[in-house]
């Protein structure tokens, strides 16, 4: 359990750090950070791992990405229009009633047809608590927990998007349509993926990793490094 939950610590501040980092960066038009955006969430998240979790994970993945858990980090958006996976499709994200600045869990978490639990805060919970109880060795029938891995540490990136907390009726912005300097777009597609190439394009020279330098040296000795504490608590308080 220890090994997971270090996992978790791990995933969890990292949410928080593409959060914060998202006024300097911003896909597919429907309701997923971009493939640059999930790439990168996992690939800080597994530079953070703890041996311990890190082996886990290994173990988790399938054999040819060799270990690279964000080589497989867009699979929750590939799969969840295919018939299997149809169920999936509402935990990307939460609907609040519009002009709700808020999220009560026991209000807004649920799919269209009112279904307790169907949305991202429930999937973030769901699948940790699988992987909390995934014990090396054995096989749980219930769950495959590399479907789990997968879906967690992408839903971590999905609940930073803030457009994947909106009102209803727009649908997360999808509907509000604006220009991103010379062409059309929406305000859900701004965040998704926009700010991104448009940070990477005129402050990183289109290098994902100058990024991905920048990010890390906030929190281990720049603007967030106060708050990684509180990261913590509140990964203790997720995950009993
Ligand atoms: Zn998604």
């Amino acid at each position: 359990m220890d090994r997971l939950r270090r996992l978790w610590m791990s995933l969890l501040p990292f949410g928080f750090l593409l959060f914060f980092s998202s006024a300097f960066i911003g896909v597919p038009g429907a309701l997923a950070w971009s493939k640059e955006g999930h790439v990168m969430t996992c690939q800080i998240a597994q530079a953070l791992l703890e041996p311990e979790a890190s082996e886990a994970v290994y173990q988790l993945l399938p054999d040819h990405v060799k270990g690279n858990l964000s080589a497989l980090c867009t699979w929750p958006d590939q799969i969840r229009h295919w018939y299997k996976y149809r169920w999936t499709s509402p935990l990307h994200f939460i609907d609040t009633p519009d002009n709700a600045c808020s999220f009560q869990y026991s209000r807004d978490c649920h799919d269209p047809q009112g279904v307790e639990d169907m949305c991202v805060a429930g999937a973030v919970k769901n699948f940790t608590s699988q992987l909390i109880h995934y014990k090396e060795g054995t096989s749980d029938r219930r769950y495959n927990m590399t479907e789990a891995l997968l879906f967690l540490s992408h839903f971590m990136g999905d609940i930073h998007q803030p457009m994947h907390v909106g009102f209803t009726t727009d649908e997360g912005g999808n509907t509000i349509e604006l220009r991103w300097f010379r062409h059309k777009s929406n305000l859900h597609h701004v965040w998704d993926r926009e700010i991104i190439l448009t940070g990477l394009a005129d402050y990183y020279d289109k290098d994902v990793s100058f990024l991905l330098q920048d990010i890390e040296r906030n929190y281990t000795d720049g603007i967030w490094s106060d708050d990684v504490t509180s990261w913590n608590i509140v990964m203790i308080s997720l995950s009993v």
